[in-house]
Order: C-alpha cells, then structure tokens, then sequence
C-alpha cells in the first residue's frame, strides 16, 4: 500500500502541469504530493488562509503565501 500511494505521487508530480500563481503572475508548483500540497504546510492564520480562499480560487505561491502570513500578523 505504500508502495502504491508513492506511486501515484510521482504520476502526480510528472504530470502537475505548473499554475500560474494568481496574485503575482510567478509560475509554481502546487500539489506536488498525492497526500496533500506544500502550501497546506505554510503555517497561516486561520483568518489569513480563509481570506485568501475567498479572494484566490488557487494557491498561491510561497512568496505570496509568505507575504500574507507576514501581513495577516
Ligand atoms: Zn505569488
Ligand atoms: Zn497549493
């Protein structure tokens, strides 16, 4: 089962296409993992992510998410 689940996260790395991050125009990986995406790990106030989901209907880059954690304080 293992062995299975990193399978399908390198079939989803190879063909994540890159996203176009929302709020500044940077290109960017998200969802690099099948259990989840990187930015889930961004430690955010609660307020900050759910005003950024409200304002983005993707992710947004590291620099981004580093700038909103750094303003939502
Ligand atoms: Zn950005
Ligand atoms: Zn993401």
């Amino acid at each position: 089962m293992a062995s299975l689940r990193r399978a399908l996260g390198y079939i989803s790395l190879r063909w994540k296409d890159p996203s176009t991050c929302e709020a500044c125009g940077n290109e960017f990986t998200c969802g690099a993992t099948i259990t989840g995406c990187w930015c889930m790990q961004v430690k955010l106030p609660k307020e900050t992510r759910v005003r950024l989901r409200e304002q983005y209907k993707d992710c947004l880059c590291r620099g981004c998410l580093d700038r909103a954690r750094v303003e939502g304080q």
